[in-house]
């Protein structure tokens, strides 16, 4: 029994120890954060990362430890310096937020900073509501949808996307962005690693440091046309990278992956037992070629979509994901003990939705993108033309374009747009949406020019 408090002893010392480290290194990292930002440097350092993940990967082998726990312990410490470096952070939501916050004082704002279509959504729809309550469909539901809605819409991405769907394999949720997390939080665990290949959606980001997964970021660059490199991809995983997280139509970029690279892509992943999350919801404004990550029938992808932005539903929050059916059921338990389900007559208007002809809403999308990218053309912003999507994600000329303090200002004019460094490390560039009104696109653009010019 004495042997067996002195190693309690040993083990009480050695955590009280680690936690003072912790402490220490988390005081270092707060500092090094500081210091990137007064330099103007982004948070992720993927070259530094994998410096210290090689001395992890050498003391494991020289000490007997093994090496995947110690790569998972290092995972761990590097989302803590994440955290601490990201405090503070710009997003759209943040300037949404600020734009907000000036309406009420009564000042008007033109809104580029967020991605919401400005039409209104499908009028049946509207008739979807009254219905639903006349047939008493305001009750629990099943957590995965309503079996109705599921059925239509396995057929809905069997008949659209390539897919070979089944009632099974539909999980209804309010937003895509829920089934982000839940697809993060059910299929992965703390200290796995989530390839996401930047400028990236932050929430993708947010959701696994939040489930404690380390995300390995693919930066690309305007120069290479926003094209991710497959040796990078494949040189980034290790036996704790269990998922990449795909986004094309891309939100901010608007670039479509050529359908070659992205199965590349795909079968890398299959190559290597990873999951693909595919959040495919901007695909009804592809204008170039896309296709679905559905039509290559990889038993470990994971589709999203949404009627926000297809059928200008955002408000709705109504979204679906289409798994194999136990990655639906993983993912429909922890949206029962969230949600309990999508309400039913939201589920009801969805249904009569899908039934809508949304053609309108792609021509008058494509019509926004060519107003601000003409616009942006005029201007000399430095930009790849979208292939889809809602936005163009551009880059002032001017050296050394501070994208936060040109925010600011344009903010105090009336216009909100997007900061870059919500996407990756991008501090030069601007995401400008262009779910707006053709006049307020073309006051903004100009109030945009004016503001610009003053900084010269
Ligand atoms: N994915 C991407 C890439 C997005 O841009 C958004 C919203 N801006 C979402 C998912 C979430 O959409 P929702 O939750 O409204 O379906």
């Amino acid at each position: 029994m004495e042997n067996i408090e002195q190693l309690r002893n040993k083990i009480d010392d050695i955590t009280l120890q680690m936690l003072r480290l912790l402490k220490e290194r988390t005081d270092a990292a707060r500092q090094i954060g500081e210091l990137k930002k007064s330099s103007g440097l982004g948070v992720t350092d993927e070259a530094r990362e994998e410096q210290l993940r090689r001395e992890v990967s050498g003391l494991c082998a020289k000490i007997g430890l093994d090496d995947s726990l110690g790569r998972k312990f290092l995972n761990f410490l590097l989302n803590e310096s994440v955290k601490v470096q990201s405090e503070g952070k710009q997003t759209h939501l943040t300037v949404f937020l600020k734009a907000k916050a000036l309406e009420q004082q009564g000042r008007k704002i033109i809104h580029m900073e967020v991605g919401e279509p400005d039409f209104m959504p499908p009028h049946i729809a509207k008739d979807g509501f009254a219905e639903a309550f006349d047939r008493g469909l305001v009750r629990y539901g099943p957590a995965a949808g309503m079996p109705q809605l599921r059925a239509a819409l396995a057929e809905y991405v069997t008949k659209n996307f390539g897919a070979d769907a089944k009632q099974e394999n539909i999980l209804v949720s309010p937003g895509g962005r829920f089934a982000v997390y839940l697809a993060v939080n059910t299929l992965l665990n703390p200290g796995d690693e989530v390839i996401v290949i930047e400028p990236a959606w932050p929430a993708y980001r947010e959701c696994a440091i939040n489930a404690g997964v380390k995300v390995r970021t693919i930066p690309t660059t305007l120069e290479s046309g926003w094209e991710p490199s497959i040796q990078q991809i494949e040189q980034t995983i290790n036996s704790n990278t269990k998922m990449i997280i795909l986004n094309y139509p891309n939100n901010p970029t608007g670039k479509v992956l050529p359908p070659g690279l992205q199965d590349q892509i795909v079968g890398l992943a299959q190559k290597n037992d990873l999951y693909v999350l595919s959040d495919e919801i901007y695909s009804l404004y592809a204008y170039s070629e896309w296709k679905s990550v559905l039509a290559n029938k990889y038993a470990k992808s994971i589709i999203v979509q949404s009627f926000s932005k297809s059928h200008a539903m955002t408000g709705f929050r109504i979204g679906y994901t289409v798994a194999d059916q136990k990655i639906v059921e993983k993912m429909s338990k922890l949206q029962a003990l969230c949600v309990t389900c999508v309400a039913e007559p939201i589920q009801y208007a969805a249904l009569k939705a899908l039934d809508a002809d949304l053609s309108e809403n792609r021509r008058a999308m494509r019509a926004k993108l060519d107003i601000v990218v003409s616009e942006a053309k005029r201007i000399g912003l430095d930009f790849a033309i979208p292939d889809g999507a809602m936005y163009v994600f551009a880059r002032p000329k001017k050296q050394g374009f501070d994208g936060l303090e040109f925010i600011g200002r344009l903010l105090e004019r009336g216009v909100a747009v997007a900061p870059g460094e919500g996407f990756g490390n991008y501090k030069s560039f601007l995401r400008i949406s262009v779910a707006q009104d053709e006049k307020s696109l073309i006051d903004g653009m100009k109030i945009l020019h004016e503001v610009l010019e003053e900084s010269r």
